[in-house]
């Protein structure tokens, strides 16, 4: 790769940054480690829009690392509730309480021990590293490898471990080293706003006269896509069992999804099954008594994941005594409000049909 382009890559990146970039989030020019940190968690996997209010909502209630030590996990994962991949918030309270607990609440200032935290991996400590300290660590995200496959006309792989290297040794060879934060943020700005994943605005792009895939006619091939493996289907069939207007939940503990977070009491299947078999089994499992009733089953929900797929239904019971059901306890509608429960389910809750709104 010809070192001119490079050099010429860099120039006019930053040129665009100085004259065109308009893009604005609230945390742009942050230097505060801690605020860097968790914006940056909260937009793994998550899309700029969706993270905002998030993002408003933590700082607004965490302002610094040690609140967030100090609360409760219920609380925080509430806050989380709906941004998905919950292993994040779970390594963010044990980090916060990490960082206060033994390093005296200040947050490490090198990329090596920012990459020793929990929940932090290259990509996330080079942000934190050069964002907060001005230190020369590229951070190649997804945008900013999707620009290099570009603008270099390169085939490799952006989702393999040897191809996020590959890029990550690219970009650091590319970074302006006397200004990488400035470098670092304009080329997520211009993989956002300009590079676009689909339909990349090429016709206004001042790196039009250098860029392969552009010359090429590669845009939209590049970057090259991986074939993904199918995903695994399960079928999750939820009792909400009421008595007396509370119903009956447990935690999910086990090392699966949505670990730490509620549910209903679950019949799981492999397959489609038909709910109202499904609820007769239930009321017989239960041993649910004379006068006890099925009183709707809900539509069919969905819930994509990155390798699963969720579909399901809401069987609700209505009980006429209240019986014990072993892991799981009666909560009443209010106390229900405060747990933090799964997309899958606040979904259900957002139907008037389900009585939970
Ligand atoms: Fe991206 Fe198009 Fe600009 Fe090339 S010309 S860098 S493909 S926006």
């Amino acid at each position: 790769m010809e070192r001119a382009k490079e050099r010429q890559f860099g120039k006019l990146l930053m040129q665009w940054d100085k004259e065109k970039n308009r893009r604005s989030m609230p945390w742009k020019g942050e230097k505060d480690p801690y605020k860097i940190w968790l914006s940056e968690i909260i937009l793994q996997q998550t899309r700029v829009e969706q993270g905002l209010d998030y993002y408003n909502r933590f700082v607004q209630q965490y302002p610094t690392i040690r609140h967030l030590a100090s609360a409760d996990d219920a609380a925080v994962f509430k806050l989380w509730e709906g941004l998905g991949y919950y292993s994040r918030c779970r390594n963010l309270i044990a980090t916060a309480r990490h960082v206060v607990n033994d390093l005296n609440g200040i947050f490490p200032a090198s990329y090596e021990s920012i990459l020793t935290l929990k929940g932090i991996g290259p990509y996330t400590a080079a942000a934190i590293t050069s964002f907060a300290y001005n230190l020369p660590y590229a951070a190649a995200a997804g945008n900013v490898m999707r620009v290099l496959t570009r603008y270099f006309g390169i085939r490799q792989s952006i989702s393999s471990s040897a191809g996020k290297n590959f890029f990550t040794t690219l970009a650091n060879r590319l970074l302006a080293a006397n200004d990488p934060a400035t470098f670092n943020q304009a080329i997520m700005d211009f993989g956002a706003t300009v590079c676009k994943p689909q339909l990349p605005l090429c016709s206004g792009c001042n790196l039009q006269k250098h860029c392969t895939a552009f010359k090429e006619k590669l845009t939209d091939s590049l970057p090259v896509k991986e074939i993904k493996p199918a995903k695994k289907q399960r079928w999750f069939y939820y009792a909400v069992i009421e008595y007396k207007g509370a119903a009956y939940i447990h935690k999910r503990a086990q090392k699966d999804i949505w670990q730490n977070l509620h549910e209903f009491y679950l019949e799981e299947r492999s397959s489609q099954t038909d709910p109202n078999e499904l609820a007769a089994g239930i009321m017989q499992q239960l041993n649910a008594g004379k006068g006890s009733m099925v009183t709707t089953i809900s539509k069919m929900y969905r819930q994509q994941l990155t390798h699963q797929a969720i579909h399901g239904c809401f069987i609700h019971i209505r009980l006429k005594k209240k019986i014990k059901i072993p892991g799981y306890e009666l909560y009443e509608k209010s106390a229900i409000r405060k747990l933090a429960f799964p997309r899958f389910i606040t979904g259900y809750f957002e139907d008037a049909a389900s009585g939970f709104r």
